[in-house]
């Protein structure tokens, strides 16, 4: 396993379209290592492929609390099958856009289908902060970043705080 550097925006690659996979194979599984591994060290509770540069769709999440054994979750091509009209509002952060919360509204509950760390075919029912988490991170394999979801003036001062922030690190490299 390895840790992967995570892109942050502004970033063309985070406006990528991720692909489907093929197939679950041991390639695939160690991605879904590296990136779970690269998700704990940040520390975050999700991440897509196209976060660590890999347009595929792959995401990897956990929501265990701390204190709590970790529990990883893997999906590989999620697709929403159903979402409720109903909404509930979190406040979200990204892992490629550091320090920055905002509140969005998604649809409270959803159904996905995926294939898991096995490549087996599931469908779940997901409510709370899993189903907020997955929306999030399933935007992503769309190119879309959180702060898209917000009002421009929004967005525009929070990408200019982002290319700040990118500066300053390049001036004094880690
Ligand atoms: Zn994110």
């Amino acid at each position: 396993m390895a840790i992967r550097e995570i892109i942050t925006a502004p970033d063309p690659r985070l406006k990528e379209i991720s692909k489907p996979v093929d197939r679950v194979d041991d390639g695939l599984r160690a991605l879904m290592d590296d990136m779970l591994e690269t998700m704990y060290a940040a520390p975050g509770i999700g991440l897509a492929a196209v976060q660590v540069g890999v347009p595929k769709q792959v995401i990897v999440i956990d929501l265990a609390r701390d204190g709590e054994p970790p529990a990883p979750r893997y999906f590989v091509n999620p697709e929403i099958r159903w979402a409720s009209d109903d909404t509930a509002i979190y406040e979200e952060g990204c892992l490629s856009v550091p320090d920055m919360y905002e509140e969005v509204e998604r649809p409270a509950r959803c159904r996905v289908r995926y294939l898991d760390y096995q490549g087996e075919i599931r469908e779940e029912d997901c409510d709370d902060l899993l189903a907020t988490c997955l929306q999030h991170e399933m935007d992503h394999l769309k190119g879309v970043l959180f702060i898209d979801h917000l009002s421009r003036v929004k967005r525009s001062m929070m990408l200019k705080k982002l290319i700040k922030q990118k500066k300053l690190q390049e001036k004094e490299p880690a």
